[in-house]
């Protein structure tokens, strides 16, 4: 096992990390910038190094700083959480050159998935359904045009280095096409500095439901079943359930297998996730995350298993906590990101926390960074804390939701707490009866309030 962690990362993702460290009996180094010398991180860490100024680039993506931090204090290991290095490739091979351990996938797994045409060209190699589409990158209008009429439109023009929803576009007519391509490749290179996009068919109600998995490395690989992130704006998931409201157990057990046979196949080592759109009753690969995900705790709630845990023990060469056959899903589990933003608008409300209750009680977890006073700077993510409810059935879960989210205060800058009491409220959301574009509709209907 590993001595010593450095934790590459802030917020809450960092404190989460922490918790698992301390729980395997592992030292913890937290970095920060100069705007995170306060942060709770910080201050449970058993040290901490200070790596640069605010700007992400300068301090949290600032390699030379973090392998300088390892060094300083001895670290052996870093754990990236997720959002900034947690998926670059270079930066795990970089720490293997300095023998220091990446707490996360082999770096050919990390290159392969973090390009979106190779990992679609793998999972469909690997027996996974991918949505029809260009078999690779489209380089020409009138290669594009011919392939979109061959799939059908409408059609969704993707960047190949995506992520976050940048560089993605709807052509739902011949007439968009050529307008979409300029839009989607413009903002991919500005986005990713790659302008190679990518056509997808473009599905019209779709739920997105993604696998988790978890690897030792050897061929050894679980699944632990599903997590519905159907409740988006701009692509970006803001509520995640699971079990899926959508699936049975023969058709989880199904895809879940398939998609832990792939991985079984790549030797894949660590946590991941294999995310899909569902529509009428098939699956359709669209990326995989090599990282643990901001939604893995409505996981942890169903099956009682500690990822970051897990993912700390087999980077360290352990097997995997159980087999198969002993996973169980327990009940339902429901997360909300409670994000400093207006609730109607979305603009970023950074600020000072001016008081702090979060809900308690049964089957109710918090995952968070903030505290009374805290002053959520404007640099980064706007996160406030993840509200995780979990319940024997959906409707228990939906019951204890709804009474926790009207507990919890958060007073001094706005949160998105209003758009939850709404949404846990709405007879879609109580059904279970909602797909990716749901949410955008809801909100163009204005029922919210701030
Ligand atoms: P990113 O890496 O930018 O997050 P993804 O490929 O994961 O991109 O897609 C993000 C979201 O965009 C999906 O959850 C879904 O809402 C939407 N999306 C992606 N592909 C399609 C498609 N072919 N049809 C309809 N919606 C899609």
């Amino acid at each position: 096992m590993f001595d010593k962690i450095l934790i590459a990362n802030r917020g809450e993702i960092a404190l989460r990390v922490l918790r698992a460290c301390k729980e395997l009996g592992i030292a913890t180094v937290a970095v920060h910038s100069t705007a995170d010398a306060d942060a709770m991180h910080v201050r449970l860490a058993d040290e901490s190094v200070c790596i640069g100024p605010p700007p992400s680039k300068d301090s949290y993506l600032n390699i030379p700083a973090l392998l300088a931090a390892c060094e300083i204090t001895g670290a052996d290991a870093v754990h990236p959480g997720y959002g900034f290095l947690s998926e670059n490739a270079r930066f795990a091979e970089i720490l293997a050159d300095h023998n220091l351990h990446f707490i996360g996938p082999k770096a050919e797994h990390i290159r392969m998935m973090g390009d979106k045409i190779e990992a679609k060209k793998t999972a469909k190699r690997l027996g996974i359904p991918v949505v029809p589409g260009s078999e690779g990158g489209v380089t020409s209008d009138d290669e594009a045009m011919a392939i979109a009429r061959e799939i059908g439109f409408p059609i969704l023009v993707k960047a190949a280095a995506g992520g976050g929803g940048r560089g993605m576009k709807v052509a739902r007519t011949a007439d968009d096409l050529a307008l979409a391509l300029a839009t989607a490749r413009t903002e991919a290179k500005a986005a990713f500095g790659d302008d190679a996009v990518y056509l997808e068919k473009y599905l019209e109600q779709p739920r997105h439901i993604e696998i988790q998995i978890l690897g030792d490395g050897r061929g050894g690989t679980i699944h632990l079943g599903e997590r519905d992130c159907s409740l988006q704006r701009r692509h970006q998931k803001i509520w995640e359930e699971g079990p899926s409201p959508a699936l049975s157990a023969a058709q989880r057990a199904k895809i879940g297998e398939t998609v832990a046979a792939a991985m079984r196949e790549l030797q894949y080592l660590g946590v991941g996730t294999v995310e899909f759109l569902y529509e009428d009753g098939e699956f359709y690969f669209i990326e995989m995350n090599t990282r643990i995900q901001v939604e893995h705790p409505v996981t942890e709630m169903i099956t009682g298993i500690d990822l970051v845990l897990e993912q700390i023990r087999v980077a360290a060469g352990g097997d995997l906590p159980a087999r198969q056959a002993d996973i169980v899903i327990n009940g339902h589990a429901i997360e909300c990101r409670i994000n400093a933003e207006n609730p109607v608008t979305f603009r970023p409300s950074p600020g000072k926390i001016l008081h702090y209750h979060p809900p308690g009680g049964m089957g109710v977890r918090i995952d968070s960074a903030v505290y009374q006073g805290y002053v959520i700077p404007p640099y980064y993510d706007s996160l406030v804390g993840k509200l995780i409810v979990h319940g024997k059935t959906r409707a228990e879960c939906l019951m204890r939701l709804r009474r926790a989210l009207d507990e919890m205060v958060v007073d001094g800058v706005e949160t998105t707490l209003p758009l939850f009491r709404a949404l846990v409220r709405e007879a879609a959301i109580i059904d279970g009866d909602y797909h990716i574009h749901w949410l955008e509709h809801y909100l163009a209907a204005g029922d919210v309030k701030s």
